[in-house]
């Protein structure tokens, strides 16, 4: 069985642990590779690779780091169709989603390829008689980047391009579930002329990701991943001194005002909460309706729609076999499982199930789900309050605007939401105070572009600075301010030194 080894300084490492995940194809079940969990002391080698490599990586300038990311994203597209056959045959993702998650991911290389103009810092001229102040922005160090099984190509990216760009070194320890992606964009940055060891790849659990957290020459840490872990991973590398961002789980709304125009709530509902089998953290898995009326007829629009999702292998297409299918497998026999335990737990709780995804699950040997919708969920219910991260939509109806805000306001996650309706006013209004990070306004999945930051509210992040734009060039750079005066210099004072 292939084996999956760590990349660093330049070349693929064969992990010493004797721990080792299987990485399955979704699509039917079987295992087709091992990656090996690396220990602590393999990590910290890692970490020292990448110290060593820091230093005359950030001594290069700007605008040759930048060339080096030019060249890096001309390679990845030059090598897109088999990247994305990847990522569909380890993730189960449909192929023209996945063709769509690099798209996303090499916007921010794009971003990163701007980084002379980024990093210009500020300047004040005068700012005392004959004394001037510049403030430069300057790498941290050695990052790490620890990322979900999601988005194994486009989470990675939206922190190493950025960390690179700015004169840092990285470690990347991506999802265990799919991690070919990372080698190989590792090869492709080498061939792109990366120095060795200034991008490395990691592979484990727990284990090498404590190592890397709690490593005292770690400066920064990227997390992308479930609530829990984003809030372990912030506690503990805080602790250890290091800046910290964690993005962590989601359970995301749409607002549907009685007067959306329905066909385009009906189309953006079935993308956004059976897109990638509901597999994203800016899916839509709540649809809160206003008024009895619009859902009835919401329902009534939905209902032969999820019964109808084309639900199969991701590659079928690409492999000639009829039209492309709408959804792919989830990512493993566990979460199905975990999926379906939802499914009957709003049974249980007396939610109305108006289409039911559990049977797929009986047919093949692939961890396929079809696509459920549950009407007239409540609050209290597990599946309105947990997220799901699978294919099952829950509409919720309230009576009227303000109830529905608040009940959005009030859900511990704030990742994403949106609203959609014809009305400017209301629009203005939930945009102003909804209690959520990233917010559509009839657009289902408002995830912002590269050169805006990404990151929600409460507890769907922690630490102060979001993904990509500039939050992550601050993330990635420390500000250093040097206050200089030209040529004469004064005798001692002691008291507090104040501009004359
Ligand atoms: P996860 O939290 O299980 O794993 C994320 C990473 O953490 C992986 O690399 C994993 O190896 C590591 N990890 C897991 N358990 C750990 C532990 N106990 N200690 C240290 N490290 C650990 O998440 P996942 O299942 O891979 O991804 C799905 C989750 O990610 C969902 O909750 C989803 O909402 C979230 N997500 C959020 C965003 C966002 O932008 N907010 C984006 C993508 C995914």
């Amino acid at each position: 069985m292939q084996r999956i080894d760590n990349f660093v300084a330049g070349q693929l490492s064969p992990s010493q642990s004797n721990r080792f995940a299987s990485v399955c194809n979704p699509a039917n079940g079987e295992a087709i590779a091992q990656v090996g969990l690396s220990t602590a002391a393999e990590t910290a080698e890692v970490v020292a690779v990448a110290k060593a490599a820091q230093v005359d990586w950030a001594a290069i300038t700007p605008l040759n780091r930048a060339r080096v990311l030019f060249r890096f994203k001309a390679l990845m597209e030059a090598h897109k169709d088999e990247l994305a056959a990847l990522i569909t045959t380890e993730h189960g993702k449909v192929y023209s989603d996945a063709h769509g998650e690099l798209v996303r991911g090499l916007e921010v290389v794009e971003f990163a390829c701007g980084i002379p103009h980024l990093l210009k810092g500020e300047h004040s001229q005068n700012l005392g008689t004959a004394v001037d102040s510049f403030s430069v922005m300057q790498p941290v160090g050695v990052c790490a980047g620890i990322t979900p099984f999601n988005f194994p190509a486009m989470v990675a990216l939206w922190m190493f391009p950025i960390a690179l760009a700015c004169g840092n070194s990285f470690v990347l320890k991506p999802s265990e579930k799919d991690p070919s992606l990372a080698n190989k964009m590792a090869e492709l940055l080498k061939e792109a002329g990366l120095p060795d060891g200034v991008f490395n790849v990691v592979h484990g659990d727990k284990e090498s990701v404590d190592a890397l957290i709690t490593h005292p020459d770690v400066a920064a840490v990227s997390f992308v991943g479930s609530t829990p872990i984003a809030e372990y991973i912030y506690s503990t590398a805080s602790a250890h001194g290091k800046r910290v961002q964690a993005l962590g789980g989601a359970k995301n709304h749409m607002l549907v005002m009685p007067d959306a125009d329905l066909d385009g709530v009906t189309g953006a509902l079935m993308g956004a909460a059976y897109g990638a089998a509901g597999e994203r953290c800016m899916a839509i898995s709540v649809a809160v309706v206003v008024g009895d009326e619009a859902a009835d007829r919401l329902v009534a629009a939905l209902k032969p729609k999820v019964a109808a999702l084309r639900v199969g292998p991701g590659l079928s297409a690409l492999q000639g076999d009829g039209p492309e299918n709408e959804m792919g497998p989830v990512i493993s026999a566990a979460h199905r499982d975990s999926i379906i335990g939802y499914i009957d737990s709003g049974v249980s709780e007396g939610a109305e199930l108006v289409v039911d995804g559990r049977p797929l699950a009986q047919q093949g040997p692939g961890f396929f789900l079809g696509g459920s919708l549950f009407d007239r969920v409540t609050p209290e219910m597990r599946i309105y309050r947990e997220e799901i991260f699978g294919p099952v939509l829950a509409v919720v109806r309230v009576p009227d605007y303000e109830t529905g805000l608040k009940l959005i306001n009030d859900h511990e996650y704030g990742n994403g939401t949106a609203i959609f309706t014809q009305s400017g006013e209301v629009a203005r209004d939930f945009g102003h105070r909804v209690q959520v990070g990233m917010v559509g306004v009839n657009v289902p999945i408002p995830v912002p572009m590269a050169f805006h930051s990404f990151g929600g509210w409460k507890r769907s992040v922690f630490g102060p600075l979001n993904m990509h734009g500039p939050d992550g060039v601050r993330f990635y750079t420390r500000m250093k301010t040097i206050t200089a005066r030209w040529p004469k210099t004064e005798g001692a004072e002691f008291v507090m030194p104040t501009m004359k």
